[in-house]
């Protein structure tokens, strides 16, 4: 079966963060999507637009929101980091194909839930804990989000919110290079899971980041932290 494809209209881009654009398109009607799935973007090269190849990037907004709204953290001279940075403009429209993944919420489990992000790796996990607040789910959540410095730090006034909305939902900086001011968790956020997260025994774990992040925490999951395989999720950003 061929992979739907849908032209989408941009109607945001803005940096939020040191190195971070959060970009918003309009939602297309035919369009549907579970939380915690991504897209393929058609990014063109900046110097030979001809030259077309995709780049995956994670919906950030729940299906109940009106518009798409991803966030992209740059890499140095790359693509699609290159392409929204200088290139993307609102009023552009771009093809995208999916949605694509499993890394959605297991329907079926009523464990309690563990998230672990560092930087882009948060877009998922906003949907993930929005829709599920927004729809009543009752169970613990706590979602451990790790940066460099303060300045790194996006969308986490958006979650402050929520968690202080919802009694259920708890929100864990990590900073590894905060300011002097900072008061919160100096370290990564492999530091800081274990002092909040004593007990895995009734957890569903997720992470979700760069891939020396994902695959050291799904390390320490299994190894040491006691995850059974089939309570872990991982979504590395290769
Ligand atoms: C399922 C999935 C979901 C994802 N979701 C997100 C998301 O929501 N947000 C997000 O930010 N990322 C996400 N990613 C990662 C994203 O798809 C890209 O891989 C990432 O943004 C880098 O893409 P790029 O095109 O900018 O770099 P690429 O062009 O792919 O380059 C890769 C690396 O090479 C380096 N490089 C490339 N060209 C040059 C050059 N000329 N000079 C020097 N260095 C160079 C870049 O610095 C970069 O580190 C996701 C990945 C996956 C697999």
């Amino acid at each position: 079966m061929p992979v739907p494809s849908f032209q989408i209209t941009c109607t945001a881009r803005d940096v939020i963060a040191r190195d971070v654009y959060e970009i918003r398109f309009g939602k297309p009607e035919n369009f549907t999507f579970k939380e915690g799935q991504f897209v393929l973007f058609d990014v063109p090269l900046v110097d030979n637009p001809a030259d077309i190849q995709t780049r995956a990037l994670s919906i950030a907004s729940t299906q109940g929101e009106e518009e798409l709204l991803f966030g992209l953290k740059l890499k140095p001279g790359g693509r699609v980091s290159r392409w929204v940075a200088e290139t993307l403009k609102i009023g552009m429209t771009v093809r995208i194909q999916g949605p694509f993944g499993v890394f959605v919420l297991d329907p079926a489990s009523e464990r309690e839930r563990v998230f672990v992000a560092t930087s882009a790796g948060v877009a998922p996990f906003r949907a993930h804990i929005k829709a599920a607040l927004e729809r009543g789910d009752q169970r613990k959540m706590d979602l451990i989000y790790g940066v460099r410095s303060e300045e790194d730090l996006f969308w986490h006034r958006e979650l402050e919110e929520l968690s202080k909305a919802y009694p259920n939902f708890f929100l864990h900086l990590a900073l590894t290079i905060p300011s002097p001011t900072w008061k919160g968790h100096v370290g990564r956020v492999q530091t800081l899971v274990p002092l909040v997260i004593p007990d895995f025994s009734q957890k569903e774990v997720y992470v979700c980041g760069n891939p020396d992040m994902t695959t050291e925490v799904k390390k320490l999951c299994l190894e040491q932290w006691r995850v059974e395989k089939k309570y872990l999720h991982v979504e590395g950003y290769i």
